[in-house]
């Protein structure tokens, strides 16, 4: 049960084969016993009075399709009743009195919540060793990290603790834990999905988003998920749409643009030759393949990691002990007080970014650092604009590795960001982008560690690359591969 679709468990659920109740029981059961760390806070009182209001919607028949499915929310969306914590000290304790939008829209769908993700502290990080919780293990070796920073969602969804998790990208934290773990994520386009109650990092690039099983379970899940919020100033106004409704389109005459700098000497050779392999799969469905260049692509690390701790620098400046989270016990005056509430509430990390971004922020450095990333930020989203006019949909890998030991870049922040080569340039246009599961890396080690290919696709063309990964998962089983005893 444990490893069925939400496809799958909605038709269960509905022809009364199992209760929204049996179902929840069951996922707590296996979460309680389970030791990768993959959540930070579990109610089983509060996750059981959903279920048998879910019970009740069913009986009803005023049911949505995922009435009664559970999901678990990365603990950086806030929630009624479980703790919000963002896997920082600073907000260990902090109980939200309202819940964000999307945790609203799935509970208004009749969704069960299981429970609170760990994650990298305020969504900082690639491998989830940055949470105050401690690292989440990797489900297909415990030796590895899970990446990051949605590290529990994708944990969660391999090892059969959650059919569905929510998740945020910044830089890459929907795509790259999803690629480490086997799992199947999607960034949607920048303000598709409401921000509200999303606990801020770079309010210009973070994107909330579903992990999942298969391509058509995201696609069911982004259906609750978008849609326009005038709580959010970001958010897109477009008409509702069905995500759902091309996925068995033809992928005939489709045109996959592979770029050279996602190909370079830093790739790994058996992600590559997964990734190759995933594209001879596209050819034999239809597809054809041009060689595309997206030539700043190396920029994008150094833009990104100006731009995101600046913006983080901002928002966590409200973490100041006076109106919600830690505050230290003893200080001498109000500045001691914050002071000493940001060196205890706040990690490693996080300091880093808040410092970096105070720096670039800074009169003299202004000019010299963030708006010169601005600028180029805008010449890398033109890269992409350029590259759509000879392809419809961009494939490459997420990570340029598979995932790496516990512990090997944990006191190297630069090889950390390093990693999010492939994934940074989408955050920074704001394009839609996916992680779907392609194959294992080689090896001894990395044997039965998880490789994922990207799908880059254009503004507002999530149902379009839904579509793409759904043809791909009809022909291919990586999507369906279990970790051992899961
Ligand atoms: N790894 C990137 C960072 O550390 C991206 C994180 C994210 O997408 N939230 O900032």
């Amino acid at each position: 049960m444990h490893t069925k679709t939400i496809k799958q468990l909605s038709a269960l659920l509905h022809s009364k084969q199992i209760s929204a109740t049996e179902l929840a029981t069951l996922f707590l059961a296996r979460m309680q016993s389970s030791d990768l760390n993959a959540y930070t806070h579990i109610d089983e009182a509060l996750t059981l009075e959903q279920a048998a209001a879910a019970d009740r919607r069913l009986a009803s028949g005023d049911s949505t399709a995922l009435t009664g499915v559970p999901i678990a929310h990365k603990d950086i969306f806030v929630t009624r009743g479980w703790r919000s914590t963002a896997g920082s000290r600073m907000l260990a304790n902090y109980n939200s009195p309202f819940d964000a939008t999307v945790v609203e829209q799935f509970n208004a769908a009749g969704m069960v919540t299981l429970g609170k993700l760990n994650c990298d502290e305020f969504a900082m990080g690639s491998s989830n060793e940055n949470s105050f919780f401690g690292p989440v293990k990797n489900p297909w070796d415990t030796r590895a990290v899970p990446g990051g920073s949605s590290g529990g969602s994708a944990a969660a969804i391999a090892a059969g603790l959650a059919p569905a998790a929510t998740a945020t990208d910044t830089g890459g934290s929907i795509r790259q834990p999803a690629s480490h773990c086997g799992v199947t994520g999607i960034k949607p386009t920048y303000g598709r999905v409401s921000r509200f109650g999303m606990i801020a990092f770079a309010s210009s690039l973070d994107q909330g988003g579903p992990i999942a099983r298969t391509a058509e379970d995201c696609a069911l899940l982004l259906n609750a998920m978008a849609g326009f919020d005038p709580r959010d100033s970001t958010s897109v106004e477009r008409a509702p749409e069905d995500f759902s409704r091309d996925l068995n389109n033809s992928l005939a005459g489709l045109k996959i643009g592979v770029p050279r700098e996602y190909f370079g000497p830093g790739l790994a050779p058996d992600v590559e030759q997964a990734v190759r392999a995933a594209l001879k799969e596209y050819e034999k469905l239809g597809a054809t393949l041009v060689d595309i260049s997206l030539p700043k692509t190396e920029l994008s690390i150094p833009v990104y990691y100006v731009i995101a701790p600046a913006e983080a620098s901002s928002n966590l400046s409200r973490f100041d002990g006076v109106r919600y989270g830690h505050r230290a016990s003893q200080y001498s005056d109000l500045s001691d007080m914050y002071k000493k509430t940001r060196s205890e509430g706040f990690g490693e990390e996080v300091k880093r970014r808040i410092l970096v971004g105070a720096y670039v922020l800074s009169h003299g450095y202004y000019d010299a650092y963030y708006l010169q990333a601005q600028k180029i930020r805008r010449l890398i989203a033109q890269d992409f604009q350029q590259a759509f006019t000879q392809c419809d949909v961009i494939m490459g890998p997420v990570s340029p590795t598979v995932a790496w030991d516990l512990g090997d870049k944990a006191d190297d922040p630069v090889a950390n960001y390093l990693a999010d080569i492939f994934t940074l340039s989408t955050s920074l246009a704001g394009l839609p982008g996916m992680s779907i599961p392609c194959g294992f890396g080689q090896g001894e080690k990395n044997a039965r560690r998880p490789v994922g290919l990207q799908l880059i696709g254009n503004y507002f063309s999530e149902a379009k690359l839904l579509n793409i990964a759904h043809q791909y998962q009809g022909v291919t089983d990586w999507h369906q591969r279990r970790p051992e005893g899961v």
